[in-house]
């Protein structure tokens, strides 16, 4: 049952983070939304939520450094004073082949991808006394994609992390993750455009369910790991079959 739990979802201002903070507050979580630079959004998102009546906070935190990991958790506790669910959701996606890998991309990408990931549960490791970890990776994190290299083999650490935490954590905490494929995002739309590829032609050339992934069903799957309470170190994919492909 999630009414009352208090539930973290980071980088949740927009796209897949604020669909999965939607449901979370339909289910009758506390939220406490994140973001890293646009107040503009946060603000945004924050109305629109309590507009539905959801209970909501909003942490301004670049969670590609560790202090600030800490200070989101912190402020939690503060808050409400117990933490129930993390879901590790904030990241990037630059694209870059291979060759034109640089250090700034694998810093970046690092931080924002992977140590948000680690450091975030970390902390919350330490606040919660039971609770879920929901970890967004990738597809890209189980087959590799050109161009995606290095974001690929970092989603691919959140999926054994993931399993890890899933090991050492238990019983009192359980850890899932989702791989998404590609989804209506403006994350998604704008991978396509360094890709030179449409909406349309993606869809048609690389789906089996001939339509794209919403962020409202990333956000289902995340409820339905958090409820199941025998589901721990699973990683669902949701890519219309684009695996397959
Ligand atoms: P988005 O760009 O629409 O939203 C990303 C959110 O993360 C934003 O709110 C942004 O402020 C936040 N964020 C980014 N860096 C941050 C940082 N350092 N600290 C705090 N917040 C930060 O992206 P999205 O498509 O909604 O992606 C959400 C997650 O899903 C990401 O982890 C992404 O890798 C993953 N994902 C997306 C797709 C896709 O096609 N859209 C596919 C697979 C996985």
């Amino acid at each position: 049952d999630i009414k009352n739990k208090v539930a973290i979802v980071t980088g949740s201002t927009r796209g897949i983070g604020k669909s999965i903070a939607r449901k979370l507050g339909y289910e009758g979580a506390l939220l406490v939304l994140n973001y890293r630079k646009r107040d503009d959004e946060a603000n945004n998102a924050l109305r629109e939520l309590k507009s539905l009546g959801y209970e909501a906070i909003a942490v301004k935190a670049d969670l590609s450094m560790e202090e600030d990991c800490r200070l989101l958790i912190d402020t939690t506790m503060d808050t409400f004073g117990k933490l129930d669910i993390l879901v590790n959701n904030a990241g990037t996606g630059f694209y870059s082949p291979f060759k034109d890998i640089n250090d700034k991309l694998i810093e970046k990408t690092l931080g924002t991808d992977f140590k948000s990931v680690l450091y975030c549960s970390l902390y919350a490791s330490r606040a919660m006394e039971r609770g879920v970890i929901i970890n967004i990776a990738s597809i890209t994190g189980i087959i590799p994609y050109y161009g995606l290299s290095v974001y690929g083999s970092l989603k691919s650490a959140v999926i054994n992390l993931t399993k890890s935490m899933a090991l050492e954590l238990a019983p009192s905490i359980r850890v899932n993750a989702i791989a998404p494929g590609l989804v209506n995002t403006n994350l998604g739309g704008s991978l396509l455009n360094v890709m030179g590829i449409s909406w349309d032609t993606w869809i048609n050339k690389y789906t089996l369910t001939k339509k794209a992934t919403e962020p409202d069903e990333i956000a289902e799957a995340v409820i339905a790991e958090i409820k199941i309470d025998t589901m721990t170190g699973e990683v669902i994919k949701i890519d219309g079959g684009q695996a397959l492909k």
